[in-house]
């Protein structure tokens, strides 16, 4: 069955690659381990090529409030409603190709939390970008990571949610 993917993923080909350029990598993550222990949320932006997205830039939204742990949307259609809006914003004001929602983990779980899961089952498919910051003194030692997860109900009972493994390129 191949589903036809729209928006703010990339391809369903098996060999689509994710890639990040190293220094857009590591002030992402550099971001997240400033604002530690709080979460950061924002956009990622990426360019679509012929076999592999490449991100190119990213934003952080400022923070109204600082949070350590997740909260539900106060509204959830107010929150599909916002991301569809900002979405389409983005492309038509930057012309970016791609357009992904990002938020960081500072406990260094890169799975998706509860909340997530239930953001993602609401707006019924799209892409969840987890940002892990560096945290050094902490044993073990917690590494950067960038990663991605994919999120559809659209044509199947069970949603299907795919791993977006991130290549770190040097440019
Ligand atoms: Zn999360």
């Amino acid at each position: 069955m191949t589903i036809k993917r729209d928006g703010e993923d990339m391809s369903g080909a098996k060999d689509f690659r994710y890639l990040i350029p190293e220094s857009l990598f590591k002030e992402i993550t550099q971001k997240a381990s400033e604002e530690y222990p709080n979460i950061i949320h924002g956009w990622l932006f990426a360019e679509r090529k012929e076999n592999f997205g490449i991100c190119t830039k990213f934003i952080k939204n400022p923070d109204l409030r600082k949070n350590k742990v997740h909260v539900k949307p106060r509204s959830w259609m107010r929150y599909k409603k916002s991301k569809i809006y900002n979405m389409r914003k983005f492309k038509a004001e930057l012309g970016v190709d791609i357009v992904y929602m990002w938020h960081s983990h500072p406990s260094g779980n890169e799975k998706l939390h509860a909340i997530d899961k239930r953001i993602l089952k609401y707006l019924s498919n799209g892409v969840m970008i987890i940002v892990i910051p560096s945290v050094p003194n902490k044993t073990p030692e917690q590494k950067a990571h960038l990663v991605g997860w994919y999120y559809d109900k659209r044509y199947t009972k069970k949603p299907i949610i795919e791993k977006m493994v991130f290549e770190i390129i040097s440019e």
